[in-house]
């Protein structure tokens, strides 16, 4: 995962290590370098731009603190600012453990959501609470015996419809009743219709339904530029988003895509899908994601 990424900026960050002379001129080459890498990576271009600006800015501008030298002060600007573009220190999920708190997955078929539904119940129950979960993708025809053999092999309650009848936000009212005594119940939507309309207006009812206390947008980490479209699709549809899951970044997955998709909706990553199994999901870390992008 990102290793070409990674590569790349470490190669250029190496021009200014090895120089005997940082000079506006290589800064501005180094920082050309850096944005080429991020844009092959998927980064949205707008992005990129106001990164570098701001690297250039206080490379150039900004005192060099005590302790360091000129060089090792520009790796460390373009550290930091590598970081702000993944959003603010490793986040947690917000969870209260007086009540019952419900998490609403959304996102489009085949990002992983409704193996992410179950990972994120396996974080939770090793986490010591007692996680639940509800399948409302009824578009799907398969989506909620998935759900129900994952939700079983870690003995998770989990309540869906098996006879098609019910609508997405009947299933979800008559879950969130059964599911009452949980400290965490994680509800699995659809992820595809035949408009994407009618999907997002979906969403939209489910939501108003569950009044969840997290919505996290699960997002597939080998998407490029859709990463960023359908981040900004669901954020108008169901409004705020409070977190990202990202998922194959076992892959070789640049990951860049979901980078912009966190910029266009100003959520952050908290979670990364790391395999197909149930244990297969790390809480996201900004800075030993970007220490392992420059090596
Ligand atoms: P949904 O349509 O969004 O509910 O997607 P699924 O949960 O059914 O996942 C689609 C496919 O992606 C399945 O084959 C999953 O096993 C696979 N998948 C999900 N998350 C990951 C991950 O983190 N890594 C890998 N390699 N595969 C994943």
């Amino acid at each position: 995962m990102l290793e070409k990424l990674g590569q790349s900026i470490t190669k250029a960050l190496n021009k200014i290590k090895n120089a005997t002379f940082v000079d506006k001129k290589l800064i501005k080459e180094v920082i050309k370098d850096i944005q080429r890498a991020l844009i092959q990576a998927d980064v949205n271009v707008r992005l990129v731009l106001k990164m570098s600006k701001e690297i250039e800015r206080r490379a150039i501008y900004e005192e060099v603190p005590k302790g360091l030298s000129k060089k090792e002060h520009i790796i460390k600007i373009v550290y930091e600012e590598l970081i702000k573009l993944l959003g603010k220190e490793g986040q947690k999920l917000n969870i209260d453990p007086k009540k019952r708190n419900v998490i609403l997955l959304v996102g489009i078929q085949g990002s992983g959501k409704t193996t992410s539904a179950a990972k994120l119940a396996r974080y939770i129950q090793k986490m010591g609470l007692k996680p639940g979960l509800i399948g409302a993708d009824t578009y799907r025809p398969a989506a909620y015996q998935q759900l129900k053999q994952l939700a079983e092999k870690i003995h998770v309650p989990v309540y869906g419809d098996e006879s098609g009848k019910m609508t997405p936000v009947e299933i979800v009212k008559e879950g969130l009743n059964r599911l009452k005594k949980m400290d965490v119940v994680i509800v699995d939507t659809a992820g595809r219709h035949k408009e994407e309309k009618e999907l997002l207006e979906e969403m939209k009812k489910i939501k108003e339904v569950v009044n969840p206390d997290e919505i996290i947008l699960v997002i597939d980490g080998t998407l490029g530029q859709q990463a960023k479209n359908q981040a900004k699709a669901f954020k108008e549809a169901v409004g705020d988003i409070g977190s990202i899951i990202v998922t194959k970044l076992d892959g070789s997955a640049k990951g860049g895509g979901a980078l912009s998709a966190v910029a266009e909706i100003k959520a952050p990553i908290k979670f990364i899908g790391t395999g197909e199994g149930i244990d297969d999901l790390e809480p996201f870390d900004p800075k030993k994601f970007v220490s392992r992008l420059l090596g």
